[in-house]
């Protein structure tokens, strides 16, 4: 028998699950959010390590999303420190991208590139005259929707990869391995080989807009702290945080979801609920309804479309800087390593006293099977050899760690443009998160703009 009753359940507490909680919360709906680890926001949290704040997942977070609003409208506090510059290391050169020096980067790279891409880029330099100081790389692509409107539809529709677009009009190394490097760094780890154009350029246009552009930062105290700030809303709400609590089953009667049953710190027991909210991805959730609740088209569809993306990540500590510049570095002509940060240039409170923390990170040979996880060990180590000179001397590998598709937490739960709605087939339960993204969509904005959808829908079809 239901122990409580709640208005709203919400299963999972990364950044999907904490925004929905949080808002839930904030309209009056009497929320229970229950998180299975000790630790609350998933692949957006913190582990301590030797004294470092370590991210277990994302550190990049854009400014003024959903993300940010979801933390403006409940009143949680948005401790980031901005960092919105990216610069680009091609060769043992480092370009800035955004900022001061972005425009003679441009133009340095222009004069580089093969004719026939050097006269789309003039072109699309010219357009975007008035916003130099953003991602340029991205504006410059969202240009080419007018030149070749394809890229803007969806990838069922035409598959062209990243990669076989770009080698219409170039086959220099450098340009492929630079393209290679950014996407990867900015398009969720996916290779640019792998990926349909179309789905990069809906990125780019999504983020890149002149008139609002989006910037970025890191988590002051660490991710953690952020999503203890969105649970603190849900608790001086009167709603319930269950940490080391894991939802093992959605009870469905007359079609509809009734409660859940918990186990805990306390043992099993079960809650009503009047609408259930998941972030455990669209898969998970159906394992805790039981497929024989969902129609055969749905399940067919969610087992067709789902494809998650795996990384490779890494928490360096060193006693100097391993790079000297500030914001996302991205790095070409490695063997995996596409970007890294090193985020104590940013916030000090991350590492002891005289210690550094760069964050790297790496695309996988493939994303679209399973990984050699030895080989992309090895190569990850072989990189923060190559691409920072004083890693040998200065560094220490605090983790490495390797995502798989099949990880519980991937990079990815599903590439962007592979997602399922958030809506399900029992009406008043909902998937959040980055299995069920906006085309355009990724990371930590998507998971919150899902949580935006919900609300809006549960406040809409089950008032108070
Ligand atoms: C290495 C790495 C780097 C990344 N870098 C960036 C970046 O820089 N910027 C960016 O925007 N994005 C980045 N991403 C992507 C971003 O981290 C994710 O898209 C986002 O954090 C996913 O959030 P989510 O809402 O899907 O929840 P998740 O992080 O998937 O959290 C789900 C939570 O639900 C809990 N849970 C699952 N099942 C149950 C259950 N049955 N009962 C109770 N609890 C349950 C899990 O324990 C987990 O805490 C990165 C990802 C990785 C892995």
């Amino acid at each position: 028998m239901p122990e409580k009753v709640f208005d709203c359940v919400v299963i999972g507490s990364g950044v999907g699950g904490s925004c929905a909680a949080a808002m839930m919360a904030h309209y009056g709906y009497k929320v229970l959010l229950a998180e299975k680890r000790a630790n609350l926001g998933g692949r957006f949290s913190t582990m301590e390590i030797d004294g470092f704040k370590c991210p277990t997942g994302a550190l990049i977070v854009t400014r003024g999303t959903e993300l940010e609003k979801t933390f403006k409208v409940t009143g949680a506090e948005f401790d980031i420190v901005k960092a919105a510059q990216v610069s680009w290391k091609i060769g043992d050169t480092v370009y800035p991208v955004s900022g001061p020096g972005a425009l003679k980067t441009l133009w340095s790279l222009f004069t580089k590139l093969p004719p026939r891409l050097y006269r789309y880029a003039f072109m699309s330099t010219l357009r975007l005259f008035g916003a130099m100081g953003e991602i340029l790389f991205f504006k410059f692509l969202n240009l080419f929707r007018k030149e070749e409107d394809y890229v803007y539809r969806r990838h069922e529709e035409n598959p062209v990869t990243f990669r076989e677009w770009i080698e219409r009009y170039t086959d220099d190394k450098v340009v492929i391995q630079s393209v290679h490097a950014f996407i990867s760094a900015l398009f969720s780890a996916i290779n640019d080989f792998e990926c349909p154009a179309s789905d990069v350029f809906a990125f780019g246009a999504s983020m890149a807009n002149p008139f609002k552009p989006h910037t970025f930062g890191f988590a002051r105290h660490g991710n953690v702290e952020l999503m203890k700030s969105l649970a603190r809303v849900v608790t001086q709400k009167g709603g319930e945080v269950m940490t080391e609590t894991e939802v093992k089953e959605i009870k469905i009667s007359n079609g509809v979801a009734t409660g859940v049953v918990l186990v805990g710190p306390q043992g099993e027991f079960e809650v009503a609920a009047k609408t259930v909210i998941s972030n455990a991805g669209p898969s998970a959730t159906m394992n805790m309804v039981g497929e024989r609740h969902y129609p055969e088209p749905y399940v067919r569809k969610l087992k067709q479309t789902l494809r998650p993306a795996p990384i490779v990540m890494g928490n360096i500590a060193s006693d100097v800087p391993l790079i000297d510049h500030k914001g996302l570095v991205v790095i070409t002509g490695t063997k995996t390593i596409v970007g890294a940060v090193n985020l104590t240039y940013h916030t000090r409170d991350v590492a002891p006293e005289g210690q550094h923390l760069l964050w790297t990170f790496a695309t996988p040979a493939t994303c679209t099977s399973k990984i050699d996880k030895e080989m992309e060990i090895r190569h990850h180590m072989e990189d923060l050899e190559t691409a920072f000179p004083l890693f040998k001397q200065h560094g220490r590998v605090l983790d490495l760690m390797v995502k798989d598709i099949d990880d519980d937490l991937p990079c990815l739960r599903t590439w962007p443009g592979y997602d399922m709605p958030v809506t399900t087939p029992i009406p008043n339960l909902f998937n959040v998160g980055d299995g069920v993204k906006d085309f355009g969509w990724t990371g930590c904005p998507a998971c919150a703009k899902s949580a935006w959808k919900v609300v809006k829908k549960i406040r809409r079809d089950y008032p108070l």
